[in-house]
């Protein structure tokens, strides 16, 4: 290959590569340079247009005054997914072209959204929807379980008891007025048994570990003579005992046998150590014919709640 004052024909070449590349490289900043005064100046314009093009307030609640916070959203969604792939130029650009799919929100109700469509990940489902934050005692949700919120239930008897009115029966609480959370029931279904351990209709179902105070009242009583007497205590129908941390209560005829009179109230404190089943038992129950009216609205009743 001649040589000429040049160098020879490869070096030519590669001098020209060289030449090219420096002139591409110094092009490159140039046009990064030029497009980033281009954007500073050209991306504002375009958002505006398109900010304008769209209403220039949020379409839910009508916000306008600082458009910093109003956010371009995609009806169908998948907005930020788009802009990012094709770029904001071409994105405003489309927007402008073609405004159907799009809509201006509020960052809040942009926000809320995505809630709604499940966009975000959502760590606690009662974000979901706007109802009450779920702070302690809030009443829409069931916080019984929760420290320092109570758990309750009062119960009484529909109307009277005149059968298993014996020393051993137990009071058959039928109806639960109200009740807040699960650590008390009432069984108010089962046939009615005095068996130790065995459901019936009265008995109450306490839970292990949890302490409770309970409290009874028999505010009618009817006798067949006047020796008429009731006694009665919180029992434990599990274990087979009288609940021993609490005070039994005694209701009795006085004078004539269709007498009526009542009173006494029995409470209790108890910390099962195992769920138990427990029951307002008659102790002593001499010539009882009636336990309770709906007269006065004078129906026996226990009141349970933890503590
Ligand atoms: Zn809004």
């Amino acid at each position: 290959m001649p040589r000429t004052k040049y160098g020879s024909e490869a070096e030519r070449k590669a001098a020209r590569v060289a030449s090219t590349l420096r002139s591409q490289e110094k092009n490159a900043e140039r046009h990064k340079a030029y497009m980033l005064r281009y954007s500073r100046k050209e991306y504002p314009r375009l958002r505006d247009a398109v900010v304008a093009k769209l209403g220039g307030k949020c379409q839910k609640c009508g916000y306008d005054s600082d458009r910093r916070a109003l956010q371009i959203d995609h009806i169908d969604g998948n907005g930020r997914r788009e802009r990012k792939t094709i770029g904001w130029r071409k994105f405003y650009g489309k927007i402008l072209d073609d405004s159907t799919n799009y809509q201006l929100l509020c960052a809040n109700c942009n926000y809320i959204k995505r809630y709604d469509n499940e966009e975000v990940y959502i760590v606690d489902e009662r974000l979901k929807e706007n109802t009450t934050m779920p702070f302690p005692n809030a009443g829409a949700v069931d916080t019984s379980t929760k420290e320092g919120v109570k758990g309750y239930l009062l119960a009484r008897l529909a109307t009277q008891q005149t059968t298993n009115v014996a020393a051993n029966d137990h009071l058959k609480l039928d109806t639960v007025v109200a009740f807040r959370g699960s650590d008390i029931t009432l069984d108010t279904t089962t046939a009615y048994v005095t068996t130790t351990g065995a459901a019936s209709i009265g008995r109450f179902t306490l839970k292990a570990g949890k302490t409770y105070k309970l409290r009874a009242q028999v505010p009618y009583l009817l006798a067949s003579g006047a020796t008429g007497l009731l006694e009665a205590a919180f029992y434990d129908a599990t274990a087979g005992a009288v609940i021993s941390t609490g005070v039994g209560l005694a209701a009795l005829v006085a004078t004539t046998a269709t007498h009526d009179i009542g009173g006494g109230l029995a409470e209790a404190i108890f910390t099962p150590t195992q769920d138990s089943l427990v029951e307002l038992r008659f102790i002593v129950a001499t010539a009882v014919t009636q336990i309770g009216t709906t007269a006065n609205n004078r129906q026996p009743s226990v009141f349970i709640e933890t503590i």
